[in-house]
């Protein structure tokens, strides 16, 4: 039986995307050869890589408006470098949200100033630090937009003088949004796209090449534009998966029709948490997540029957990350209302038991 999978990362895909994929890996496209075993220079996977940078820039709506998508490796803790290798010249602004967050601050440092313009640390990342100032004649701008672990989620972004960076790895394609607002986006593929391997890179071409030093080739973003993604060997399953996430996510209707299906989804869990005296959210109503959502059992004398009853219902993946304890449902894309609607099932079971 499939389970229900409610894992932070790697996580659901959709169960047609993982057919074909398989499928490509004894025989892609009747070429009597595996995707795996074919050059990245044959004609056949530069159009897969071709295809998924630009639906990448088409989902976003960043077609046409001076952006490049990269498909890279070293996941997104790599960019956590590379942003401050190819953009930090003297101080960059960082706004600390989160464990992520906190890991590419701590990169920056290795290269200038690091100015935190807020944190929501002192209450373990519960909520989206609000109000605070930007200072002028940063080189950017860093945000999070989606906290993996902690379960919050920008709702709105600050404007700044400076070029926008946002870390969307676990809501990237699940919201509609101005994305012209961002300057660089990345995001690891193993959340919304595809499996882990890769990162999505888009940059606005014209906030590169304004930093002193000199830049190792493979981190160097200019030098992966300059060569279409194929600097190196790229990670041809990992692109072709998240191609295919991306052709599935286009015929589902986009991103506007992922963000009403995700609010379907997240309203729901969050109305049974609410609801319940058994169960008790984590981050503040205001800034909860529409992907991660993360929530507390008030009575841990419970906690052995509710997992043995999740167990039974085929769930996977709902124990919270180490640094916030209880349980932590994740509801990418690829999540069926109806996977939600069985977890809610259960607890509604929980509450009458308990
Ligand atoms: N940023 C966010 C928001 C994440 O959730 C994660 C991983 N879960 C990372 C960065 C790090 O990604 P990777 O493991 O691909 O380096």
């Amino acid at each position: 039986m499939k389970k229900h999978n409610f894992s932070a990362g790697p996580c659901i895909l959709p169960q047609e995307v993982l057919k074909k994929a398989s499928e490509s890996v004894v025989d892609f496209n009747g070429l009597g050869l595996s995707l795996v075993e074919i050059s990245h220079r044959s004609k056949e996977f530069v159009e897969v890589m071709e295809t998924a940078r630009a639906l990448a820039l088409e989902l976003l709506g960043l077609e046409g408006k001076g952006y490049k998508a990269l498909f890279l490796q070293g996941g997104a803790s790599m960019e956590f470098l590379m942003i401050a290798y190819n953009l930090l010249e003297t101080k960059a602004g960082y706004l600390n949200t989160g464990t992520w967050s906190d890991k590419s601050i701590k990169e920056a440092k290795l290269f200038g100033e690091v100015i935190e313009v807020g944190s929501s640390k002192d209450e373990n990342f519960k909520y989206i630090p609000k109000g605070y100032a930007i200072p002028s004649g940063l080189d950017y701008l860093h945000l999070t937009s989606n906290n993996t672990i902690f379960g919050t989620q920008m709702k709105k972004f600050p404007t700044a003088d400076a070029p926008l960076v946002c870390d969307m790895s676990s809501d990237i394609f699940s919201r509609q949004m101005d994305f012209t607002q961002f300057d660089l986006i990345y995001a690891g593929a193993q959340k919304n796209m595809g499996p882990a391997g890769t990162t999505l890179v888009v940059v606005k071409e014209d906030i590169l090449g304004k930093v002193s030093r000199q830049i190792p080739s493979m981190l160097d973003y200019k030098v992966h534009i300059g060569k279409d993604s194929m600097f190196n060997t790229p990670a041809v399953f990992p692109v072709y998966v998240s191609m295919l996430t991306m052709q599935w996510l286009k015929d589902m209707g986009g991103i506007a029709a992922m963000e009403e299906i995700n609010e379907k989804k997240s309203r729901l869990l969050y109305s049974e948490i609410d609801l319940s005296p058994v169960f008790q959210g984590y981050a503040n109503k205001e800034d909860r997540s529409h992907m991660n959502a993360t929530f507390n059992i008030t009575d841990e004398k419970l906690k052995e029957e509710f997992d043995s009853m999740l167990k039974e219902a085929g769930i996977n993946g709902l124990n919270g990350h180490r640094s916030v304890g209880g349980y932590r449902a994740s509801m990418y894309n690829a999540l069926s209302l109806e996977s939600v609607g069985v977890l809610v099932d259960v607890m509604s079971e929980m509450e009458r038991k308990g």
